[in-house]
């Protein structure tokens, strides 16, 4: 048998509707509250923030939802993207496992993000809306963003966290590069970074903390509207085009995967590849184990708490019923900064809830550890975020090893990581240190969560 290493799909091939996992839910996911009169929200309550089109999506039961032909034509820019099997991996680690990943390196901005970014300025641009914010960490987000507001004619206003900001300089330049005006966050510009200045001068922000600076910028403006790169329904939806290409790949291979893995900050890469595969085995088909990855000093799935929470620090989000290390909890300063998110996404924490999907956290060191490795064998240097999926990939695979099983594993490589090579540099040089979170902080975050009858 050939040894096929690249499996590509034809443009006609790529799929023409995003995939609403809320259609096969055994059980629907606990609505979204208000939070002053913790009612459910009706679409009317979000519409400062996001344009109705969204608004829907993000409520619908349907389970395929067209994507629009401009939304598709941007796509074709990267898309279908390649998914590979990692033969060199799977004999450097000896394992009988058979190691497949899916690449979202080959976008524009080099992650997943532009999948969501591209359709969201789309709809805002459709509604008539001027100016975007939105919140980055690592600078991933505010890239795409910046990217699919450039094309669309928008203004894109971006609060990246203060430390991301500072250890990234380029993807600040990228951003600005696409037109995008960047701000570090907490900044002086909203109330509400200011307040948090004033207690913490050097605060290294969140994305907790950058969301609520956003948000408080949109809700002022009617021209303004604010988009999210992760957590909310549309946003997962939006990925799923990352599941349905890995599947007729995986049709191509003539095998299916026993194990879809992917890494979890907001979780929207994570059921990218994941939910079409949940889907079709809850409609009947084949079941495989499904593993998110987290960070451990940010571990909101494997140590967070099932409640209803807000989305951001100053608590100006509605309430979701989610895992979450409490909405004031900061996060060390670790450098996979899309990780850094204090919850997960409803859709995500439910099916945990359900026990459709398990979850696993490693520390920083761990990660780079196999992202240095892939890179050694693959080729392909993963973003650190990426790192946490390669790091689940190769802890499955090793278990194959010690099982003597010859499983297929499936993973998300959801970025490179070109611009994050100060992080490896820290690492070479033995300067990565895995700070843990601190216990006290996250029982005082915990112990903050609203009550919610
Ligand atoms: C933003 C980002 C993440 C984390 O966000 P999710 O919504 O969990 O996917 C992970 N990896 C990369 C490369 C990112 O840019």
């Amino acid at each position: 048998m050939s040894q096929q290493t690249k499996y590509l799909l034809d443009e006609s091939q790529m799929p023409k509707f995003w995939y609403n996992i809320q259609a096969d839910l055994p059980q629907p996911a606990p609505p979204v509250l208000h939070p002053g009169t913790h009612q459910p929200v009706g679409p009317d309550d979000l519409a400062p923030l996001f344009p109705m089109d969204l608004i829907l999506q993000e409520v619908s039961t349907e389970r395929e939802i067209e994507i629009p032909e401009p939304v598709r034509d941007i796509y074709r820019l990267w898309r279908p993207a390649p998914m590979y099997r990692a033969h060199q991996l799977e004999k450097a680690l000896g394992t009988p496992a058979k190691i497949f990943y899916k690449y979202e390196g080959v976008s524009p901005a080099g992650s997943h993000k532009p999948n969501t970014a591209v359709p969201q300025a789309f709809y805002n641009a459709k509604a008539g809306v001027k100016r975007l914010t939105t919140e980055t960490g690592a600078g991933q987000w505010g890239t795409s963003l910046a990217f699919a507001g450039s094309l669309f004619d928008l203004e894109v206003l971006i609060f990246q966290v203060r430390v991301s900001y500072d250890q990234k300089p380029y993807r600040r330049a990228v951003m600005e590069t696409y037109g995008a005006r960047c701000l570090a966050s907490p900044s002086t510009e909203t109330v509400f970074g200011r307040s948090v200045l004033e207690q913490r001068p050097d605060h290294p922000g969140s994305l907790g903390i950058a969301i609520s600076e956003a948000v408080e910028l949109a809700a002022q403006r009617d021209d303004t509207k604010y988009a999210l790169g992760s957590v909310l329904n549309h946003v997962l939806m939006h990925q799923t085009i990352i599941g349905q290409e890995s599947m007729l790949q995986m049709e191509m291979a003539d095998l299916w995967p026993d194990v879809v893995v992917g890494c979890t900050g907001g979780g929207s890469n994570f059921s990218g590849i994941a939910f079409p595969f949940i889907g079709h085995g809850l409609r009947g088909g084949p079941k495989p184990r499904i593993v998110a990855v987290e960070p451990a000093a940010c571990p909101s799935l494997t140590r967070g708490r099932y409640a209803y929470d807000f989305g951001d620090t100053g608590h100006m989000t509605p309430l979701t019923k989610m895992h979450t290390l409490g909405s004031t909890f900061t996060p060390p300063s670790f450098h996979a900064g899309g990780l850094r998110y204090h919850g997960m996404a409803p859709l995500v924490s439910h099916l945990k809830e359900l026990n459709l999907i398990e979850a696993t956290a490693y520390t920083q060191g761990e990660c780079f550890a196999a992202g240095v490795l892939f890179a050694r064998h693959e080729g392909i240097v993963p973003a650190p975020e990426a790192n946490h999926a390669v790091k689940g990939a190769i802890e499955e695979a090793l278990r194959c090893k010690r099982e003597g099983r010859s499983e297929t594993i499936l993973f998300n490589l959801c970025g490179h990581g070109h611009f994050d090579m100060t992080a490896y540099q820290k690492y070479f040089a033995g300067e990565l240190v895995d700070e843990a979170y601190d216990e006290a902080e996250l029982a005082m975050a915990l112990a903050g969560l609203p009550s919610v009858a």
